[in-house]
């Protein structure tokens, strides 16, 4: 079977439904930037206090899975500095001159943001360390035994990097951020806030309970609220007088086959076929993947942080293993005796076994 992630609703990655939208939803303000208390609070005094003391910020590393808010949290910096931001992604610098006419073009206090800063080319990566440090550029000049190095200055910057995978960044990287923040999944409630939100500004009537309910299907991550948002109105327009209420977004949600906890066809797919074929497991992740046709990769990005964070999914050292919960909820009655599953699992007992 072969799905492409791309074009499935509930991914959270950036499709071609969000491009036109996307960008007039950002907030720019830290007022309106809802929940994500913990990392506000801290960015707020880092920025003040380097307001205050006419300094530039501290680098920062945002982390967490895709559509959580990195990018837009790296546009609020800037803008609450003052300053402006430039924009690239770890991938896109393939050469080291790349990154050094990125960083000679700042002006004195830029936001230098680097989305999927883990995918950074180690030689590329090697260019920031005295970037980040010293604000210094240094450049070879000439070959073999007559090379020698000099040092450019380079402007005062920030760097802000976001990362889905904070562990694959490599320590020299990771150490030279002076402030480090790990964005959280929302709440259905801070997501009806961003759904009214969204609603408000693309012009959409929607109610308290039809909001709760796109909220609460949305997999924690606003860019998929505001993607339901979206889709749900076109269902009320048609079916209903325009007006977004629990039952059209009932409808539209349950058209889109995504169920009341936001799972959706791949989902489902891939615990039942965990739970067939693998009595729940454990099973190691390449098996996962290959049994859906997906790539591993995304799996662990994309899939697995919301099955985690609603405890469908479970990590042991011998691979994934599905947990009572999700036969629960997909109806599949759970039976400790014929697989590894329960919950006091243990190790160390199995591989003496
Ligand atoms: P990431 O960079 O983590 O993939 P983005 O910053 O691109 O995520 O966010 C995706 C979309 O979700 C944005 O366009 C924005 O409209 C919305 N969004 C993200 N975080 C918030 C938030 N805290 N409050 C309101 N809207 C948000």
């Amino acid at each position: 079977m072969d799905f492409d992630n791309e074009n499935r609703i509930v991914s959270p990655d950036l499709n071609e439904i969000d491009n036109d939208i996307e960008v007039s939803l950002r907030p720019k303000t830290f007022n309106d930037y809802i929940g994500q208390e913990k990392a506000k609070e801290n960015l707020k005094i880092y920025i003040d206090a380097a307001r205050s003391r006419g300094d530039v910020l501290d680098h920062v590393l945002l982390y967490g899975p895709p559509g959580l808010g990195k990018t837009t949290l790296a546009g609020i910096i800037a803008n609450e500095m003052d300053v402006q931001i430039r924009v690239t992604s770890g991938p896109a610098i393939e050469k080291q001159g790349d990154l050094a006419a990125l960083l000679t073009n700042l002006n004195d206090g830029d936001v230098l943001f680097i989305d999927e800063i883990h995918r950074l080319h180690r030689s590329v990566e090697e260019v920031l360390y005295p970037a980040m440090e010293d604000n210094a550029l240094d450049i070879i000049i000439g070959k073999g035994p007559s090379a020698r190095s000099i040092r450019l200055d380079l402007p005062r910057f920030t760097l802000v990097g976001a990362t889905t995978r904070a562990g694959q960044l490599s320590a020299p990287l990771r150490d030279r951020f002076g402030v480090i923040a790990r964005l959280e999944m929302y709440t259905p409630e801070q997501l009806s806030e961003i759904v009214k939100r969204s609603a408000g500004i693309l012009g959409i009537a929607i109610d308290e309970d039809g909001a709760l309910e796109i909220a609460s299907r949305s997999r924690g991550t606003p860019r998929i609220a505001n993607r339901l948002l979206k889709r749900a109105r076109d269902f009320a327009e048609v079916m209903g007088n325009g007006t977004i209420t629990v039952e059209t977004a009932q409808i539209a949600l349950n058209r889109m086959e995504i169920d009341e906890l936001g799972l959706d066809l791949i989902d489902r797919l891939m615990l039942t076929s965990m739970i067939k074929n693998y009595n729940g497991g454990p099973v190691g992740l390449e098996t996962i993947a290959a049994t859906i046709g997906e790539e591993a990769v995304t799996i662990e990005d994309v899939y697995e942080p919301y099955l985690m964070q609603i405890g469908f999914i479970s990590k042991t050292p011998r691979g994934r293993i599905v947990t009572p919960l999700a036969y629960e909820h997909l109806g599949i009655p759970f039976n400790n005796n014929n697989n590894n599953n329960n919950q006091s699992f243990n190790g160390q007992q199995k591989l003496d076994l």
